[in-house]
């Protein structure tokens, strides 16, 4: 067996409340675990596959790719059963990917599985390289052309998983098979990694500290660092030189699964036929199954917040486009209407009140105001502003008016009709002569 050296270290971040990461080192077997799931559900999950997944592969009777994905399967179980036997714990699941170094025909591969979105990486020549797919909606929109890589990171459905462990009672497992070289670097991360730090981040840090122990913990740092916002967790192990079984350096060569179909035959679950055998049409079909429950699972609570979220804006827009009038023109006629000159989406104006005010007793100046509409935060305000161009107007009129002789009366009074109506009209303009407020 190799010669490995390994450091780890897991975080919960700066801004969840909870570690739901989990991570297994115990060589030669390594892993990371993403939970979810209310409360603490989602660390329910991620314990409860990483440590079936240890003791599944520990038990096994050799040591081989198989007997992971067993394991992995296994945990899967793990996690579905005990979810169902506790109601708090309903909806709960992980992701899970792990390493491990297996026997293959006298010399040693890596073998790697993967569901979910936590990742494993490795450093070979200071070059590094994700090995492991990403189950998610995003990884598959761009695997499929429908989505630039450099949008993937602000894409709105970046967390949801199309695959994890614990949802359904069978899974499908990716698995990869690795020729490992000495001095290779590999990284088992949960998303809170790459998630805070580019690769280029990820790799200079692998790069630039020796000791495996203080290289996780850098990663940890930087990716705290840049905000943090999620659980972050980090194995890495390093395959050393004094393996006999392990070859200097090997062209590479990533042997990937096809997903549904090379989940090998094994003992233990038996087809509906009760052979024993793992039939290929109910792993396509696990294959499947995970994809709509899981989108359900995450997407549902999504479109409900969405939903809430459009609600509210609904209800903020109404509020907003009703709740001011305006004083505007109907006909000759000014009219105060309530609502927003010109309307506000697919909220139109309604009138509240007709006055008696024309076009003709209101200072030509501010026509092309009122056509616009001159917004009043009040009924009653829109009432004053009509009343205050309507007093503009006569104090003009009677200050245009000619003044006519004054009559002397018997009781002496020095005023007519005319000039007493006259200084009425004044008085009243005097101080309303500027209108409230002109738009
Ligand atoms: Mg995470």
């Amino acid at each position: 067996m190799s010669a490995i050296r390994v450091g780890a270290a897991t975080d919960k971040g700066l801004v969840r409340s909870n570690n739901q990461d989990r991570l297994l080192v115990a060589p030669p077997l390594f892993a990371v675990a993403d939970g979810m799931g209310g409360h603490a559900a989602g660390e329910v999950a991620s314990d409860t596959a990483v440590k079936s997944l240890e003791i599944s592969f520990s038990t096994a009777a050799v040591r081989s790719a198989e007997a992971l994905v067993q394991a992995t399967e296994a945990a899967n179980k793990a996690v579905w059963d005990q979810a169902r036997s506790d109601p708090g714990l309903k909806g709960m699941g992980t992701t899970l990917v792990a390493a491990a170094l297996v026997d293959a025909a006298g010399s040693e591969e890596l073998a790697v599985v993967n569901v979910g979105d936590s990742r494993l990486y490795r450093l070979r020549d200071a070059h590094l390289e994700q090995l492991t797919t990403d189950h998610s909606v995003v990884a598959e929109m761009v695997a499929d052309g429908q989505l630039p890589e450099e949008e993937a990171e602000f894409h709105p459905q970046r967390h949801v998983l199309t695959r994890a462990l614990g949802v359904e009672p069978r899974v499908v497992v990716d698995l990869d098979i690795v020729l490992p070289c000495h001095g290779d670097r590999y990284l088992l991360c949960s998303d809170g990694l790459p998630r805070e730090v580019s690769e280029a981040g990820i790799a200079s840090i692998l790069r630039r500290y020796d000791d495996p122990t203080e290289t996780a913990r850098e990663l940890l740092s930087e990716a705290k660092l840049r905000g943090g916002n999620d659980n972050i967790t980090a194995v890495v192990f390093d395959l050393l030189a004094s393996a006999a079984s392990l070859p200097g350096q090997r062209a590479d060569r990533v042997e990937k699964a096809q997903p549904g179909l090379v989940v090998p035959p094994f003992q233990g679950l038996p087809g509906p036929s009760g052979d024993g055998s793992h039939e290929v049409p109910r792993a396509l079909n696990a294959m499947q199954r995970p994809r709509a429950r899981i989108v359900t699972f995450r997407v549902v609570g999504f479109f409900v917040l969405l939903l809430a979220a459009l609600g509210v804006a609904a209800g903020g827009t109404a509020w907003y486009a009703r709740a001011s009038y305006f004083v505007g023109l109907d006909g000759d006629h000014l009219t105060i209407f309530q609502g927003r000159p010109g309307g506000l989406l697919w909220f139109e104006p309604t009138v509240a009140e007709r006055s008696a005010v024309t076009t003709s007793q209101v200072e030509s100046r501010h026509l092309a105001a009122l056509r616009a509409g001159v917004e009043e935060a009040t009924l009653s305000a829109a009432r004053r502003y009509i009343a205050n161009l309507e007093a503009e107007w006569s104090a003009a009129q009677a200050a245009n008016l000619p003044h006519l002789p004054v009559t002397t009366t018997t009781s002496g009074t020095a005023t007519s009709n005319t000039t007493a109506s006259t200084s009425a009209a004044a008085e009243r303009g005097a101080g309303a002569m500027t209108p409230a407020r002109v738009a």
